[in-house]
């Protein structure tokens, strides 16, 4: 998946995010990406967020919606990001080592956050005047 997440100079959102899906998928599968709310999610009053990883185990908790709501209710991009991954942990218990999945966000005040299941996941940030690849923090 790439998922983009930005900001414009008078503070508006903007996201998309487009993926090929999973390796050797069923005909017809359809996972988060396509999913508002799943694989991308933007309200300019509260923030926007993405992911990547398993779209099963996003589309179940409804990772980048969640992601946006928690920070309406005023956690940071990074708290959020990890609340999200602890969710989706507690409901993929049983095969979480075969789960990798990530979500990255940011909110209204331009600050972002990142996190993921397993090491692995990294972003780009980029504003007019740099450019930096981030590898995020994960769970395990
Ligand atoms: N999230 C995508 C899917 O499940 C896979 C990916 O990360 O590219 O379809």
């Amino acid at each position: 998946t790439i998922g983009m997440i930005g900001m414009d100079d008078k503070g508006k959102l903007a996201g998309s995010c487009t993926t090929s899906g999973l390796a050797y998928k069923m005909h017809g599968r359809v996972g988060d990406s396509p999913i508002i709310g799943a694989g991308l999610y933007v309200d300019d009053e509260a923030g926007a967020a993405t992911a990547t990883g398993l779209g099963e185990s996003i589309i179940r908790i409804c990772g980048s919606f969640l992601i946006v709501e928690l920070m309406r209710q005023g956690r940071s991009p990074q708290e959020a990001c990890e609340e999200a991954v602890r969710r989706l942990i507690s409901k993929n218990r049983k095969n979480i080592a075969d789960i990798q999945a990530g979500f990255l966000a940011i909110n209204k005040d331009g600050e972002v956050g990142a996190f993921a299941v397993h090491p692995g996941f990294n972003f780009a940030k980029a504003n007019l005047t740099s450019n930096e690849l981030i590898d995020s923090k994960s769970h395990f």
